[in-house]
Formats: C-alpha cells, sequence, structure tokens
C-alpha cells in the first residue's frame, strides 16, 4: 500500500509553493519544495564560481557537499548545501537566473530526482515542481498543473522580492519569469509541462485559500473513486 502523494506542478509564480505548503499542513502531509533543490545547486554553482553551464564539474561540488533536508522543532523543512543551512540564500535575483540553466543538466536532475523519491517513500508528501507529475511520481495520488496569468505571477513575485529587501519593477519580474519559462519548458530532459492526468487550475483572481480547498475537494473524490 502506498502512501498519499500530492504533486503540484506549474510555472514560476504561479502560487505553488504557498499552496502546497498550505495543502500539507491542512493534511498532516510533509511539504517538499523541489525549486529550492534546484535552488541550492545553482547556490553551490554560484559560490564556488563554477559556470551554471558546467554540468560535470557542478555534479562533482554536489557529491561533495550533498544535498539535505533537516526538519525544524517548528515543523518546517530546511535545505543544507554540505554544512551550510542555504534556505535564506535562495530565492536572490542572482541565484534565479542561474537555475534554469543548472536545473537543465540530466545528471543534475537525476542526482535529484533520487533524492525526491528516496524522501516521498517514507513520508506521504505535497511536492511542487515542474517535473513532479511527468517525471518524479509518476503514480502520484493526485497531480495539479497550477497557473496563472503572466501579470498575476509578476505581481506576486514582485511582491516577495520586496518583502525580502530586493525591489524591481513589475516588467523586469515579468521578463525574466517568461525567460525563465521558456527556459524550463523547453529543455529536453523532464520540461516543465502538465501530465495528461493532471488537473489543471488557473489561479488567476482566486485566493490561496480558494485554490487549496479545490485541491483538497480533488484529493477527496479521488480517495472515494478509490475505495
Ligand atoms: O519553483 P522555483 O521557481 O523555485 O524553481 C526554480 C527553478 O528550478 C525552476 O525555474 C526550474 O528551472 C527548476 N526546477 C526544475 N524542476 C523542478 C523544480 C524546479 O527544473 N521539479
Amino acid at each position: 500500500m502506498h502512501h498519499m502523494t500530492i504533486a503540484i506542478d506549474g510555472p514560476a509564480g504561479s502560487g505553488k509553493s504557498t499552496v502546497a505548503q498550505e495543502l500539507a499542513e491542512r493534511l498532516g502531509l510533509l511539504y517538499l519544495d523541489t525549486g529550492a533543490m534546484y535552488r541550492a545547486v545553482a547556490w553551490l554553482a554560484l559560490q564556488r564560481g563554477v559556470s551554471p553551464q558546467d554540468s560535470s564539474s557542478i555534479v562533482q561540488l554536489m557529491r561533495k557537499s550533498p544535498i539535505h533536508l533537516e526538519r525544524t522543532e517548528q515543523g518546517n523543512v530546511e535545505i543544507w548545501v554540505g554544512s551550510n543551512n542555504v534556505t535564506r540564500e535562495l530565492r536572490t535575483p542572482e541565484v534565479s537566473n542561474a537555475v534554469s540553466a543548472v536545473s537543465a543538466h540530466p545528471d543534475v536532475r537525476s542526482e535529484l530526482t533520487t533524492l525526491q523519491r528516496e524522501l516521498s517513500s517514507q513520508h506521504p508528501v505535497v511536492m511542487d515542481g515542474r517535473d513532479i507529475g511527468t517525471v518524479v511520481l509518476p503514480h502520484a495520488t493526485v497531480k495539479v498543473f497550477l497557473t496563472a496569468s503572466l501579470e498575476e505571477r509578476a505581481k506576486r513575485r514582485r511582491r516577495e522580492f520586496i518583502e525580502s529587501g530586493f525591489s524591481s519593477a513589475t516588467e523586469q519580474v515579468a521578463a525574466e519569469l517568461a525567460k525563465r519559462d521558456e527556459q524550463d519548458s523547453s529543455r529536453t530532459v523532464a520540461p516543465l509541462k502538465p501530465a495528461q492526468d493532471a488537473h489543471r487550475i488557473d489561479s488567476t483572481g482566486k485566493s490561496v485559500d480558494e485554490v487549496v480547498l479545490e485541491i483538497m475537494t480533488i484529493v477527496e473524490q479521488t480517495l472515494s473513486w478509490r475505495q
């Protein structure tokens, strides 16, 4: 008997992390942000002065300073690279600009996919990312593909930037999101795309609560059909 796994994929700024985190809390599941794991690899490459294009050096760095997760007493998951807690260093513009190139390397993906599958075999999870429903957890209990208009995604991301002390114009944020989506959708390995059996939800104009409730209804229906 496999335990519950919920896959939430979608483009940058679609609200995946906020929704996935809230959903995990309400259902008592572990929340795993796979974007943060790719960001941790980008952080490692930048910190060591390795080019985001240089896949073999990046994989070597990953083996020397493995990525692992730790749960705090409050129940939050923190991301470590070797002996560094990088949780609060992953959302900088530098990391955001390097992460798509880093995540396009098949060897980098295979290391992280293995880690993600291991974690989901140990705990019931809500996992968010780009390839969770298509590659990482093809047998997830429920798959969601979350989208929102580019304008709304840029506004949300800009708000997050301001909260963490960076400021940039909405147009610039929109251009960066669009560029990252284009890179993530056009790569050969595990591109951003909805799984065939994913429930598509457009979160434009909806509150976090509305989207969470929509997904909870899908989860309940799926579980009742299975009985
Ligand atoms: O979700 P977030 O915006 O933090 O993801 C950062 C980047 O990590 C994405 O733009 C993508 O390049 C990569 N990523 C990925 N596969 C995942 C999750 C994230 O390639 N499952």
